[in-house]
């Protein structure tokens, strides 16, 4: 048992710890080019979260518990046609995370941090509201994917189903990627040059930028880079949990 991790978690485990914060991993539903199953950025940041939380655990004997992943990601337009691609609403997402802290309070539990594996979520807006609403609890979000540069560990960039992603995965969780299946993740960049320069941002048409919906070429994926990248990204993680979760450090910038 892990008493770290609600997926398995049972009360027996849970009831005579003290937790220090709460860990939220929060992906999509959502097809992930030909190889790699709709839930994997529920996954990935589960998994990267279970292994900081032990790490942080291990380091600084602060203690974590993940919370079940939250599997409705905000989806462009061209995706989310897509069969099976669910798209969770600002609004559903604010309220899903809302009652998450409501309950967190309830059990004196006041820092949680979103482990967020999905690009297409952003977390800072509902984080600012509930900041106003609920002052003494902290929410701290950060992107898995974006921790540590990936440009160190992978050959091809990636941005949706690619090296990264598809490395990692195989890592974890070997028999959910099946790589003789995979489109090459070819995707056509904006027409507009401004919007390629990033002087201004529109959501991307899935349908129009990729055929097999990856971006980024997976082919040269292995479990051995994604292990490599996990263990950077989940060493920084952890000493964020840690700096977060430690009083003397948290009472600098808390809210009231
Ligand atoms: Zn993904």
């Amino acid at each position: 048992m892990n008493a770290s991790d609600l997926l398995t978690a049972k009360y027996n485990d849970t009831k005579d710890l003290t937790y220090d914060y709460a860990v939220l991993p929060w992906g999509a539903t959502e097809p992930h080019n030909y190889h790699l199953p709709y839930l994997a950025d529920c996954y990935l940041a589960h998994d990267v979260a279970i292994d900081a939380v032990a790490k942080a655990h291990e380091r600084r004997g602060v203690r974590g518990m993940v919370l079940p992943f939250i599997p409705l990601g905000s989806q462009n337009p061209g995706q989310v046609g897509l069969p099976f691609c669910l798209h969770g609403r600002y609004e559903t997402q604010k309220a899903i995370l809302t009652d998450i802290v409501d309950s967190l309070i309830r059990q004196n539990i006041h820092k949680l941090i979103i482990v967020n594996g999905h690009g297409g979520n952003s977390f800072k807006n509902m984080i600012r509201d509930l900041a106003v609403d609920y002052p003494s609890f902290l929410i701290a979000s950060a992107d898995w994917f974006k921790i540590i540069p990936q440009k160190d560990y992978f050959d091809m960039p990636d941005d949706h189903a690619g090296e990264l992603e598809t490395s990692v995965l195989m890592h974890y969780r070997p028999e959910l990627v099946d790589l003789s299946v995979a489109g090459d993740g070819t995707y056509t960049p904006f027409r507009i040059q401004t919007l390629r320069e990033g002087v201004g941002w529109i959501p991307r048409n899935w349908s129009k930028v990729s055929q097999d919906t990856g971006i980024g070429c997976p082919h040269q994926s292995t479990a051995e880079k994604g292990k490599r990248y996990a263990a950077a990204v989940t060493d920084k993680l952890a000493t964020f949990l840690i700096e977060l979760t430690t009083e003397e450090l948290y009472s600098s910038f808390r809210l009231s």
